[in-house]
């Protein structure tokens, strides 16, 4: 198989959650420009979700939205009957869906506790567990891909580095973390593969606030010297979703311009 055709999605069906906006909505974008049909899941703006729809359909690729909340069992399983109901057997999953919940410690609810741990956490794994028994019942298709299903997580850099008055965040993608490298080790036979990206500062809603009071303050946390752009994040899902990445797994790829490499040491510490 000659190295461009391992890029390409095509004849692949990709579900993303949480793609009526930011990094999950270029991420449908980007898989579909890499040739897959493309479910796009969003949980309440569905203006935000026919936004992608058309922006897929643009680049000739089929496009349908799927109303879910993720942190809902019933939910899931009814975003992946109706997605196969209209496109067919999925082969990439990508579990994007995610928010934050910001307070001091003193002052964290329970319920906002509860909000980040349900959709960031629990939202994973039922859309994970989900997407493996669905990749299980499609079966291999070696003329498509040498993998039954590609899973990939949306993570973030605060798996790795700990968020003072972001605990219910930075808990739940340091879960997120061990879920997938887990889920990985127990399904690799299977050809299954499950990888992470670990995004750094993108700019997209979550971050609005911070970015208009303190972009200059972000600025120093990252080496590279500029915010991260939606498509930074959604092209390396494509390259993890695709035949190209085909001896990966249980890996997170930091997309986030060298903010882990400890940027306050880089005058000579
Ligand atoms: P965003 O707010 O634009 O996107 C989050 C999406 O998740 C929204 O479309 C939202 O509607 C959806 N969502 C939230 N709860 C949901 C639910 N219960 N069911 C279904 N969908 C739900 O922000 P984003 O930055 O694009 O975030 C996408 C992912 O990237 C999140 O997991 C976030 O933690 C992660 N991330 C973002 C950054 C960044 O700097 N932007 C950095 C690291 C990680």
């Amino acid at each position: 198989m000659a190295s461009f055709e391992r890029n390409s999605l095509a004849g692949q069906t990709a579900l993303v959650t949480g793609a009526s906006s930011g990094i999950g909505q270029a991420t449908a974008i980007e898989l579909a420009r890499a040739g897959a049909n493309v479910v796009v899941n969003f949980r309440s703006s569905d203006e935000g979700a026919d936004e992608t729809v058309r922006a897929i359909a643009a680049l000739g690729q089929k496009a349908i939205a799927v109303q879910a909340d993720v942190s809902r069992e019933a939910d899931i399983l009814a975003l992946f009957d109706e997605a196969e109901r209209q496109l067919g057997p999925i082969d990439i999953v990508v579990s994007n869906a995610g928010l934050q919940k910001d307070a001091a410690i003193g002052e964290m609810t329970l319920d906002d506790w509860n909000a980040v741990i349900s959709v960031n956490l629990t939202g994973g794994f039922l859309i994970g567990r989900e997407a493996i028994r669905r990749f299980r019942a499609k079966g291999l298709r070696p003329e498509i891909s040498p993998a039954l299903g590609k899973l990939i997580f949306d993570s973030s850099v605060h798996q790795l580095i700990p968020w003072a008055f972001h605990a219910n965040y930075a808990a739940s993608k340091g879960g997120l973390k061990l879920l997938m490298e887990t889920l990985a080790q127990e399904v690799a036979a299977e050809k299954i593969r499950i990888n992470a990206v670990a995004p750094g500062a993108i700019a997209t809603a979550i971050n609005a606030e911070e970015r208009e009071s303190g972009e200059d303050d972000m600025l120093k946390l990252i080496p590279y010297g500029r915010i991260g752009e939606p498509a930074d994040v959604g092209r390396v899902v494509a390259f993890l979703a695709s035949d190209a990445a085909d001896y990966i797994t249980g890996q997170t790829i930091f997309v986030d311009g060298g903010m882990t490499l400890q940027p306050a040491f880089k005058g000579n510490g």
